[in-house]
């Protein structure tokens, strides 16, 4: 997956601003072009009671989702952060996941983000996640057409 250097400050500035909650968002792109992605959505996180879950609001989805059709782009992935805990999925993480989408986890620790990883459903009907490389790309890259 491809995303801006500026792109992956705007998601540690969210989850620095939910801490210790968690904050989730979306990532709209391209999959043509190795996931590209061309834009970060920051969503509401309904679950206020759990440090570890989020819930995305279903109206607020639906209106992403229809922008991002306006732009000709899809909804290549979403991103949560784990507050104090490594950035790796979870069993509720697993269950939520869909085919195809990446899957952003950044971990942070003490209101400060430490590291990100990338995943992505190797099967569905394994239900296993594996690792997806992160490249930082130029912000020029986004500059091009979708393909
Ligand atoms: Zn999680």
């Amino acid at each position: 997956m491809k995303i801006t250097d500026a792109q992956l400050k705007q998601i540690y500035t969210h989850a620095k601003e939910t801490y210790p909650y968690e904050c989730c968002g979306f990532l709209l792109g391209t999959f043509d072009d190795g996931g590209l992605v061309r834009e970060v959505r920051p969503a509401t996180n309904l679950n206020q009671e759990r440090t570890d879950r989020f819930e995305f609001d279903g109206k607020e989805s639906l209106q992403v989702q229809s922008e991002a059709d306006d732009a000709g782009l899809d909804i290549i992935g979403i991103y949560h952060s784990h507050p104090d805990w490594p950035p790796i999925p979870s069993q509720t993480d697993m269950d939520s996941a869909f085919v195809n989408m990446y899957f952003l986890i950044v971990s942070v620790h003490q209101s400060m983000p430490l590291n990100t990883n990338i995943w992505r459903l190797a099967d569905e009907g394994m239900r296993r996640f594996e690792g997806v490389a992160l490249e930082i790309v130029d912000q020029a890259e986004l500059n091009r057409d979708p393909s």
